[in-house]
This record gives C-alpha cells, structure tokens and sequence, in this order.
C-alpha cells in the first residue's frame, strides 16, 4: 500500500498496526478462497480490483467526493433506500462486517450471545480498522432485529453521527404508513446533511441508478439457471457485496461486462463445475465481506451455488422501483412499495420468504437448499425448521446450518455439507 493511504487511514483515525493486520487476514484469505478458483470468468478481474483496493482507492474516491461538497452515509441494513441517499447529493455505503476483530473489548460493550454481525460491527469501530465507518458523516441505523435496535443505543456512544430509523413489525397498512413516515424523516436529515433538497429530479436521477444497479444484479442471477452454471456462487455472492461500497454507475457496467461474457460461456457449454453437479440454494442471514466460509466450503466439495437467498443477494436487490410519478410524493410511495416488500425475517408472519425460496430453488434448478443461520439470529434461526420441513415436503431438500465467523467449525460444518451432498447425489 502507498504512504499515501497510510496518511489517509491515519488522518481517518484507524489503528495502523491493527488495521495492517486486518488488510493481511483478509488478502490472505481472498488469495485462499477466490484467487485460486478455476475456470473463473475474465470480468471478475474488476471486482478483484475492487477488493485489492477497497481500503485504498475506493476510500480515497469518497474522500475526494466529500472534498467536493459530498456526503457519504453509512448503513447497516437493505432497508435504508440509497435512492433517497443519491438525491440528496450523498453516497451510500454498506458497513456490516464479517469478521471477527476486537472480541474481547466488544465482550465488554454486547453480551457475549449477540450475533457474529452486529459484534463485527463494534469489532470494527472499537479496534478501528474500518475507513468506510470512519469515513462516514452520518451512519443509519435501523430498528430491525432486537440485537441491532439495542445495540444502537450502545453505538450511539460510539460514533457522534447516529441516525437510528424505525421499522415497521408486520406487513399491515399500518406498518406501510410508519415506513413511508420514517423514509420522509430520512430525506429530511439527508437534506439536513448535505444541505440539498430532493426534487423530483433528482430522486427519479436516483431511482434510475439503483435500478439499473439491481437489474444488472437481476442479469447476473438469471445466468446462473444454467447447468454448467457459468459462474460459482462465491463470485457471484462477491459482485452482490461490492454492490454495498462501490460506485454504482461502475458497479453496474462492470456486473453488465461480466453477463456478457457468462452468456458466452453459457452459449459454449462452459461452467466453473461440470454440468449435473450438485447445485445448492443458499437463504437466511446476510454475508457481509470478508464472510465467505460457508461458500467456499461448499464449493470446494465440487457443489456449485447458484442463488443467494440473503440480504447480500435476491431479497436485498429483488424488485425495482417503479419512476414513472410526477411528484416527490408519487415517487417516496414508488420506493415504499418496492422496499416494503423485502421479506426479512423481522417481519411477523412472513410467509413470503418461504414463497421466494421455492421459486428460486425452482428458478435457478437447485437441487437442494442450505438455510445459513447466525447463532443467535433469533428470527431467521425461528424461521429455519418451519423453512426445511415446508421444503423437504414439496420434496426440496434442505439443511440448516448455524455459525458464526469463527473457523472452529469448519470441519463439522464441512461434514454435515458432505453428507447433505451425497443424500442429493444418491
Ligand atoms: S436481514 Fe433484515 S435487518 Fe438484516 S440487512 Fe436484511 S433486511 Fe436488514
Ligand atoms: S443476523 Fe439476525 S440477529 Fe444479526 S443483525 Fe441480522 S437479523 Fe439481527
């Protein structure tokens, strides 16, 4: 890395020493774990790109927008529409993380029994290693699970530029209204933030980024229905994390790039595992970067994912929003109606998930499922035995699993992912 971003990071603020450590874990298993795959399309050599800068580069690119006159907004959850973001002359950012870091000053701030992806969080502010968070001017929060709503109260004291956002419980007229309510007061502090107000203009120029962003997403899902699936799951689980930090316009080339080259491969019979390997599902809690222990362990037994039923795949990107109203109110009820959708866990009942992980079992011809939960998750580890029975009686099976970001496990999980391959491939 250049002295350049070493001033950069230490101007943010991080721990040099503790983040240098960080940047060596993670290359190290990005080496591991993505370099080595073969056969891997040509296109994902930018999102390589990416992540070898994503410290370095992209930071650096934010800082300069904000030198600009920009600012940049934090976010922990698929609910906070970057659309609004965008209009009010802002760049959103993903910060959930998926990695372990600081445990033992976390343990002194959350009990021990919260999940993996909420003490990352503290993790990553406590032992300062995270420029995005840094980098931020104002971080949302959202009050979605108990484990997140609370902890925001504790990282309030934390970060000086918290917005905590309410979330509705149940899909009810009620539940749409608080929405609506709570995306108006998020324009508003937004606009606040930048001193920039949204227009109809802008919130359209919006809505037409993030689009086109999610249809190429879309693009990229539909490919990988083909057998030899042209892709494997943990590049394309990486195209939807980058989509949290990247610029959009060039994320969306880029992921447009690489259809282009899997409809070739697609046309040649050409995949990244044999045709008739088995073919898993994935569905449940979010895989925010550097996570990718359940994929590759999946994929190194010569299975091959070929949907991500997360928040870091289709529930997080399904749906676009429709941009055709004349008004800023036509348009906050467009971005309502597509963002109250989102079938999270949080939501009581919620038969709609289970619905989407049929049809995209059936979708992309996955032979099985593998419903991925967070110990201590409770609603998706609720959601998961109802999930596997519904799915195994209409003869799908599925398997669930429960880990954290620790590696102690890798060997049971790989067991347990072996067997379930072999009862498929019987
Ligand atoms: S799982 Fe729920 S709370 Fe978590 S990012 Fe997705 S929508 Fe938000
Ligand atoms: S993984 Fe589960 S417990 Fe953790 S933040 Fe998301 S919904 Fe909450």
């Amino acid at each position: 890395m250049s002295q350049d971003y070493r001033t950069m990071w230490k101007n943010l603020g991080l721990d040099l020493t503790a983040h240098d450590a960080l940047l060596s874990v993670l290359g190290q298993a990005y080496g591991d774990i993505y370099v080595s795959q073969k056969d891997r399309p040509a296109g994902m050599g930018y999102f390589d790109f990416v992540m070898s800068e994503v410290h370095g580069l992209r930071i650096k690119e934010l800082l300069d927008e904000k030198a600009a006159g920009r600012k940049i907004i934090g976010s922990y959850c698929v609910f906070v529409p970057e659309e609004i973001a965008l209009a009010a002359n802002a760049t959103l950012v993903g910060l959930c993380a998926g990695a372990d870091f600081a445990v033992d000053e976390v343990h002194r701030y959350l009990p021990r029994n919260t999940c993996a992806l909420i003490k990352s969080t503290f993790g990553f502010k406590l032992g300062k290693v995270c420029p995005f968070l840094e980098a931020s001017d104002m971080i949302v929060g959202e009050n979605t699970c108990d484990g997140k709503k609370k902890s925001y109260e504790i990282l309030g004291k934390l970060v000086k530029n918290l917005y905590v956002m309410d979330m509705p419980q149940m899909k009810s007229p009620e539940g749409r209204e608080l929405l609506k309510a709570e995306y108006v007061k998020f324009m508003e502090a937004a606009e606040k933030l930048t001193g920039v107000k949204v227009t109809v203009e802008s919130l359209k120029a919006g809505i037409a980024a993030v689009n086109a962003k999610r249809a190429a997403l879309h693009r990229l899902a539909a490919l990988r229905a083909a057998d030899p699936a042209p892709v494997s799951g943990l590049d394309s689980l990486l195209a939807n994390q980058v989509s949290f930090y990247d610029n959009p316009a060039r994320f969306t080339a880029s992921v447009n790039a690489l259809c282009d080259e899997l409809e070739k491969r697609i046309a040649a019979g050409q995949g990244v595992r044999p045709k008739g390997a088995p073919r898993l599902l994935l569905s449940g809690c979010p895989m925010a970067v550097p996570n990718w222990k359940v994929p590759a362990i999946v994929e190194s037994l010569g299975a091959v994912i070929v949907g991500e039923e997360l928040c870091t795949g289709e529930r997080g990107v399904r749906n676009l929003v429709d941009d055709s109203a004349k008004t800023l109110d036509g348009l906050l009820e467009a971005l309502v109606d597509r963002y109250f959708k989102i079938d999270c866990a949080v939501f009581t009942p919620n038969p709609e998930r289970l619905a989407h992980v049929e049809e995209m079992a059936k979708a992309y011809k996955a032979d099985g499922v593998l419903h991925y939960g967070l110990s201590f998750c409770t609603p998706y580890s609720m959601e998961a035995a109802p999930a596997a029975e519904a799915l195994s009686k209409k003869g799908i099976p599925a398997l669930c699993l429960e880990t954290d970001y620790a590696t102690d496990d890798m060997g049971q999980l790989k067991t347990r992912i072996e067997a379930f391959l072999e009862k498929i491939r019987a």
